[in-house]
């Protein structure tokens, strides 16, 4: 059976980062906390610190009785989203990427002549020298290759660290037999409990129960899906979730202009992030389109670790700004963006440290202030010069959520 999908996952990310930057913590157990505070927890740890049983989740003080030579470091979320982007790119160069999992973790399809063992072996090796030459050589990272997505996690898990690890359907279901029933995605401490009232305890157990078992048990289509999963059938889950939240504009005369489009786009941005944090969403990707009076149009999007922060969308959108055309002769008359790849607040795990708390805590202020004393009582600079003209609705067939837009 052909391997189709492909996960890499860097190793011990915020550590390995602080120790390519910071020599002196080279080979040493590290562990990285978002405060220097006794009552914080490890949210990242060295290789070393792990063999003293320092992980993710570590609180300070159990850390260092763990580990009494533990170095801790304060995080420096700007510089792990550098390393992010400079991730991404030096993966792009190798492979197309289908999604970013999150700000260490990446999802490619593997192209037809790559889908044997040995053809993706060699793509693997070629992937890591790229991220060692463009991250550093203390940026290492496991690659997981496998019949499916879901698999292909599974196999970057078992191959850590910096490892290349292959699951093909004649491997299945016996190298799955090692795990925990907790090691396997979707299945958390509920589902755990429920497998378990359904005398599932185990792996081989999970690897045999029948699909109307696990249908049975999860109480829908997802039961399935894990089955296919297991067998190493490629199906996907619907979508469950909200997959955009955008806005768009209809430019009013005045606002027909290069400086015009910009202010209107700041301001459909702060709005649509304030939707989103509302709703309880991060997002992870931003579109942005432009109509022009002689019909052309202009779009580009641009990803990132997911957020809610309006500082960083205004950033991405100035990203994605230097890219639109200089050209004079291109007369705006209608603007858009939306928001896409998104996720529930809940889900969303500690790439949340890319927000600045003070940003939190400010456009939580801007979001009440706004709330109590209506809208553009308070707002971003960007936003200056396009706040007194009232949005017409307009049917964008390429923004898919126009009937939220008001
Ligand atoms: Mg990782």
């Amino acid at each position: 059976m052909s391997l189709c999908d492909l996960i890499i996952d860097l190793d011990c990310f915020f550590a390995s980062v602080e120790q390519q930057v910071t020599p002196a913590l080279r080979g040493k157990p590290i562990a990285v906390i978002p405060v220097k505070s006794e009552s914080t927890c490890c949210i990242a740890s060295s290789k070393e610190a792990k063999k003293y049983g320092v992980k993710t989740g570590t609180g300070v003080t159990e850390a260092r009785q763990r580990c009494p030579n533990i170095q801790l470091v304060e995080s420096h979320p700007s510089l792990y989203l550098e390393f992010h982007q400079r991730f991404i790119s030096a993966l792009k160069s190798c492979i197309p990427v289908a999604a970013v999992l999150s700000i260490d973790e990446a999802w490619c399809h593997l192209p037809t002549s790559l889908q044997k063992p040995l053809e993706a072996a060699k793509l693997s090796q070629k992937i890591k020298a790229t991220i060692r030459d463009q991250l550093g050589e203390f940026i290492t990272c496991t690659i997981g290759v496998a019949p499916n997505k879901f698999l292909a996690k599974l196999a970057s898990d078992m191959g850590k660290p910096d490892g290349f690890f292959v699951i093909e359907r004649s491997d299945l279901p016996h190298c799955l037999y090692a795990l925990k029933l907790r090691d396997f995605c979707g299945i958390g401490r509920n589902m755990e409990q429920r497998l378990k009232d359904h005398g599932i305890q185990t792996v081989p157990q999970l690897t045999a129960a029948s699909r109307e078992t696990l249908h049975h048990i999860w109480g829908g289509i997802g039961g399935n899906h894990m089955w296919y999963w297991l067998q190493g059938e490629i199906t996907e889950l619907p979508p469950t979730q909200k997959r955009v939240v955008g806005h768009s504009h209809v430019l009013p005369l005045e606002l027909r202009t290069k400086e015009g489009v910009h202010s209107v786009c700041h301001r459909l941005i702060q709005k649509a992030a304030m939707r989103l944090r509302k709703m309880g969403y991060f997002a992870a990707g931003l579109t942005t389109f432009i109509k022009h009076r002689d019909h052309r149009a202009w779009s580009d999007d641009i990803t990132f670790t997911e957020t809610q922060d309006t500082f960083l969308f205004l950033e991405a959108f100035e990203t994605l700004w230097k890219r639109y055309p200089a050209s004079h002769s291109l007369i705006p008359n209608a603007t858009g963006i939306t928001f896409f790849h998104l996720i529930e607040a809940d889900k969303v795990t500690p790439s949340l440290l890319l927000t600045d708390p003070r940003h939190e805590k400010l456009y939580s202020a801007v979001d009440a202030l706004n709330k109590s004393y209506g809208k553009n009582t308070i707002y971003f600079g960007g936003a200056l010069g396009s706040l007194d003209y009232t949005p017409m609705r307009i049917a964008f067939t390429r923004i898919p959520d126009i009937e939220t837009e008001g």
